[in-house]
């Protein structure tokens, strides 16, 4: 099975947890033969300036985007914009305001760690998130180097996560709100990693029915280390739904070594992809 895509909508650099810069990102890509490359870090478009560079000498064609947290019905999910114009003053602002509140909840949750006689988190997650939008992954990161933890994987399950003790809920934008402002900066609105939310199949029904009556555009029916089967159930409920399909391997770096840029099943022929009208990205695809 054929599980090389020369396109790949979803991916990480330090402008978010991802461990490369992005033109290390860019580069890389490059490298594993990927020629249409989203990058999209979480809530953040500070690293795209650097990846159309690198992009512009590698002959790559890169598409500005970002995943964008959101709320719907209680629920934390994932949008990926794709294509959206990454110096608009109103998406500024929007991302500005989340990265506060993200401030605000690391802190709030590295203030749960030193109740529980694990100081010093605060400190070190500003210390590393100072260039980069704050996530959980720097907090697991900053557990794992004081050696509260072995793995990243530990801090989650230990610490961070939904029910253990140093989970804070966040307050993400709802979901139409954030599909509206991807439009609003002229980009396409995806929902990432479509059997990542742990739903029942019914629940996904219902996400995906929603997320398209907000004017969301298409779903990501091919993730990175997703088996066939998985690919399958996503373009079934993609297809139920009327929505396009989207491809992303969310790489954040080279430690995951399940998840690489470009290691992709092909998108399935009976959905629509997201990209179908964007000519650039079809003669890049095609020579
Ligand atoms: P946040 O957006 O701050 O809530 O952080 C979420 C990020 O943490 C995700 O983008 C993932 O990269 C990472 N993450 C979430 N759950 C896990 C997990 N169980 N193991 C490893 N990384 C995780
Ligand atoms: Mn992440
Ligand atoms: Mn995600
Ligand atoms: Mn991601």
């Amino acid at each position: 099975m054929d599980v090389f895509s020369p396109i790949d909508l979803h991916c990480h650099s330090t402008a978010s947890d991802g461990t490369l810069a992005p033109a290390e990102v860019v580069a890389r890509a490059a490298e594993k033969g990927v020629r249409v490359l989203a990058l999209t870090d979480h809530d953040t478009v500070a690293g795209l300036g650097e990846a159309e560079n690198a992009a512009h000498a590698l002959n790559i064609h890169l598409i500005p985007g970002a995943e964008l947290s959101c709320a719907w019905e209680g629920r934390d999910l994932h949008v990926v914009a794709l294509g959206i114009d990454r110096a608009d003053a109103m998406l500024l602002a929007a991302l500005a305001e989340i990265r506060s509140m993200r401030e605000r909840r690391l802190q709030r949750m590295a203030e749960k760690l030193e109740k529980r006689g694990i100081p010093g988190m605060a400190e070190a997650v500003q210390g590393r998130s100072a260039i980069s939008m704050p996530t959980r992954t720097h907090l697991a990161r900053a557990l794992l180097d004081a050696g509260r933890v072995r793995t990243l994987q530990e801090a989650f399950d230990r610490y961070l996560q939904p029910g253990k003790p140093a989970w804070v809920k966040a307050e993400w934008p709802e979901m139409e709100a954030v599909v509206r402002l991807i439009h609003a900066v002229g980009g396409r609105a995806v929902l990432a990693h479509p059997l990542a939310y742990g739903m029942t199949g019914a629940w996904l029904r219902r996400t995906l029915t929603a997320f398209r009556e907000t004017g969301g555009d298409a779903v990501e029916v091919v993730c990175g280390n997703t088996d066939r089967q998985r690919v399958d159930t996503a373009l079934g409920q993609t297809l139920r739904a009327g929505l396009q399909g989207s491809v992303g391997s969310d790489f954040h770096g080279p430690a995951n070594p399940w998840i690489e840029l470009g290691r992709l099943r092909p998108l399935p022929a009976a959905v629509t992809p997201v990209w179908k009208n964007w000519n650039d990205v079809e003669k890049r695809l095609t020579n």
